[in-house]
């Protein structure tokens, strides 16, 4: 009798990882990718001489031991690169020039906001020693394994005050503890999005601290890149520009996928990685999910889609910090929204997103689906129109701030909601699926159901499994989902 089957549906990060494990454990592994290239959302294009990326900030797991390390070792994905730490995470700059520098490193944090407002010490100090322990947290990834799941369990017991503290509190009533009305601004807004739960800020800067997230070089792509080098080196096939209709069942069973073009291609399993919304209701035709979680798709709430600006500057930004934001004196119009507060990124960390002496740079902003919808429904080239303006906007603000660069750029890009949302499928051109609150924090822990009843040997994997998105989920959902369809034991290799 021949290998046993699984065919995978979307070739991003979660669907990729997919792959490679449905290799390790002996089934043939059949990617099928609407797109043109793997990663899905962990993309990057070029323009010129530059590489726009549009994903990765910060990778968890980047090194040992954070449990996720095992799984990107995995899957290869990091390649001969390094991986790049940043000693400040991001710096918030008042018009007086007062900045509140997010060190990596918690006790350096600790002793900055202490000196920038000693009436701030005693919160100031509770957030960095919360940062501090929450390098024990590790998702309760490996949850079926009895015995990382109890090790789990007793590290979270740990971490209860900690959770207790910070997962019920906003970013924004975080920052609104503190007097210090920059420092209070700097915490509310350090992650773009005042309403996430403070935990994600210790989550983010303890693996910093750590040393376990950073930046993977050469970014997005070159990461989707290498695992789909490894998914191919492990003998499994991604077929690209082959979008999947309809997931094929019989008997109760998944028994393969039908594609756009009418092909019917069987398998003895079936994982879909796209977009969450998109698999239940229609590869699914809304047939296995129960009411329960058909109804996440209405309740929950998301991240809100992003307008990114990206520009190819002729200016040497390497002496300048990497990621600031700032408060505006007169709030800016984008995207038909007022802006009091605007941040950019660099890449000139990284060679390999500019030639010598040049630099990328990265503005992103929240924005709703429909504002562009609309926009892009009138047919009259007003959604052109809107890019263009936001292109002069962000260009002329940052004039302000790196004198002399609006006649240094070279290369250009706005990417819309819209652009995320026909390039990934991804519902409202999400970026990374549903959004931490007090709603969904529970399932971070948990995740979401991925089997329904009525539908054997198949899973949902990627980030709509896993509330809170990114990468590293992304990559366990994909590890996961095969080791739920392995009868007997999940065998994993590393490169
Ligand atoms: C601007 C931005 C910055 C981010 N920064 C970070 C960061 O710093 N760190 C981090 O960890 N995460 C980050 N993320 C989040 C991260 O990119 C996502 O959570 C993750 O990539 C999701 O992976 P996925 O495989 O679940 O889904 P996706 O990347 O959406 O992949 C789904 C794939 O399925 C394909 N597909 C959809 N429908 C079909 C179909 N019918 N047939 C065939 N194929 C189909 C799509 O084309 C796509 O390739 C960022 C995201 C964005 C947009």
């Amino acid at each position: 009798m021949g290998e046993k089957s699984i065919a995978v549906v979307g070739a991003g990060i979660a669907g990729l990882a997919a792959g490679c494990y449905a290799r390790m454990n002996g089934f043939a592994a059949r990617v099928y990718e609407a797109g043109g290239k793997p990663g899905g959302l962990c993309t990057a294009w070029r323009r010129g001489d530059y590489l726009f990326d549009g994903c990765v900030h910060r990778l968890m797991g980047c090194r040992p031991p954070h449990v996720f390390n095992r799984v990107w070792r995995e899957l290869g994905a990091f390649g001969e690169r390094p991986v790049i730490d940043h000693e400040i995470f991001r710096t918030f700059v008042d018009e007086t020039g007062r900045a509140v520098c997010f060190y990596a490193n918690a006790e350096r944090l600790r002793e900055h906001l202490c000196a920038l407002s000693p009436a701030d010490r005693a919160e100031a100090s509770a957030l960095c020693g919360a940062i501090v322990k929450m390098t024990r947290f590790d998702f309760g990834f490996d949850a079926r394994n009895l015995a990382s799941s109890m090790a789990f369990g007793a590290r979270m017991l740990t971490l209860a005050p900690v959770f207790q503290e910070y997962g019920n509190l906003t970013l924004g009533e975080l920052g609104a503890r503190f007097q210090d009305p920059l420092v209070g601004e700097a915490v509310a807004g350090v992650l773009g999005d005042p309403d996430i739960p403070a935990i994600a800020l210790a989550t983010t800067l303890s693996g910093m601290h750590a040393k376990t997230t950073g930046f993977p070089a050469g970014g997005s792509l070159a990461l989707a890149r290498s695992i789909e080098k490894r998914l191919l080196g492990l003998g499994g096939t991604v077929e690209y520009g082959a979008r999947v209709t309809r997931i094929l069942a019989e008997g109760g069973r998944a028994r393969g996928v039908e594609l756009e073009d009418g092909r019917r291609e069987e398998a003895d399993a079936v994982i879909s990685a796209a977009d969450g919304r998109t698999t239940i209701f229609d590869l699914l035709e809304g047939r296995y999910a129960p009411e329960k979680v058909k109804r996440y798709y209405g309740d929950l709430p998301i991240f809100r889609p992003l307008v990114q600006v990206s520009l190819g500057v002729n200016m040497d930004l390497a002496e300048e910090p990497h990621s600031v934001k700032y408060g505006l004196k007169e709030p800016i119009d984008i995207a038909g929204e007022k802006r009091s507060v605007f941040g950019y990124a660099h890449y000139s960390f990284d060679p390999s997103f500019a030639p010598a002496g040049k630099s990328v740079i990265a503005c992103l902003f929240p924005s709703d689906f429909a504002y562009w919808e609309s926009l892009a429904s009138q047919g009259t080239g007003e959604y052109d129109r809107e890019k263009d303006g936001i292109l002069r906007t962000v260009i002329a603000e940052l004039d302000k701030r790196l004198p002399g660069l609006a006649s240094k750029v070279e290369e250009s890009d706005v990417a819309t909601p819209l652009t995320f949302h026909r390039y990934t499928g991804n519902r409202q051109g999400s970026p990374e699926g549903w959004r931490l609150s007090k709603k969904t924090i529970g399932f971070m822990m948990t995740g979401m159901e991925t089997s329904f009843r009525g539908l054997k040997n198949f899973r949902m994997a990627g980030h709509w499994v896993k509330p809170g998105g990114g990468l590293p989920p992304a990559a366990v959902s994909g590890r996961e989902a095969v080791a739920a369809l392995c009868r007997r034991g999940f065998r994993t290799t590393t490169l």
